[in-house]
């Protein structure tokens, strides 16, 4: 076992001085807890490679798992976030962008992530407030040039491209009966146009005869 963080593992050694134990057991079977007859004695079972592990104990305190909050679902619809897949709210990249989301402005920080503790809270909220002062003392944000950009004529309102799109930059036209592109949301991934049945979809400044150019320029 190795605990990460400052000052963790002198944690660990200390309480393991102090007398607590650590058991490796098997993950995949479960512990179980039951009383030892009818007295107030508790029994923990679990079991490892080598053999079944039986503890008597008077006190049995479970250490309760952390899952995102109900309301999270309604949160990811309205700012059009991305979520992992144990359901908390997703970074735009673990390493790089760390606390920024998929949609431009919205920031992450805490638990809504994933578990943290609150020095992790508090240094992420941190930087998240640095990352959102950026934009609002430089007076303006750049756009993405190349943003995609969908033809009414074809069209054919299929909706496939909608679910594609982690920026939220598309959304439907219900009277027109086509998808419309934001432009301020496009990030100009491509996602959209390779999913189009219909051919619906080009980028700007890079549509298929200007790469078709290139390649014949090329050859
Ligand atoms: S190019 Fe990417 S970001 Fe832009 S609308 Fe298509 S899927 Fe969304
Ligand atoms: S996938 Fe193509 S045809 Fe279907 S709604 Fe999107 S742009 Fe229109």
């Amino acid at each position: 076992m190795r605990a990460y963080g400052k000052g963790f593992e002198e944690f660990y050694n200390r309480v393991r001085d102090e007398g607590v134990k650590y058991i490796r057991r098997d993950l995949d079977k479960p512990i179980k807890v039951e009383r030892e007859g009818e007295g107030d004695i508790l029994s923990v079972t679990a079991e490892n490679e080598e053999k079944k592990i039986k503890i008597e104990a008077d006190l049995v305190v479970l250490a309760s798992c952390i899952v995102p909050n109900k309301g999270a679902k309604e949160i990811i619809k309205l700012l059009k976030i991305t979520q992992s897949a144990d359901n908390f709210l997703l970074e735009a990249h673990p390493k790089l962008r760390p606390v920024e989301t998929a949609t431009d402005g919205i920031f992450l920080a805490g638990c809504c992530q994933g578990p943290k503790d609150i020095p992790d809270s508090v240094a992420q909220a941190c930087g998240a407030a640095e990352a959102a002062s950026i934009p609002l003392f430089q007076g303006k944000v750049e756009v993405e040039a190349i943003t995609s950009s969908i033809d009414d004529e074809i069209c054919s309102g299929c909706r496939s491209c909608e679910s594609v799109c982690v920026y939220g930059a598309l959304s439907f036209d219900e009277e027109e009966g086509v998808m419309t592109v934001n432009d301020v949301l496009c990030k100009g991934c491509g996602s959209c146009g390779s999913t189009c049945p219909s051919g619906a979809i080009s980028m700007n400044h890079f549509k298929d005869v200007q790469i078709y150019a290139q390649m014949g320029a090329m050859i």
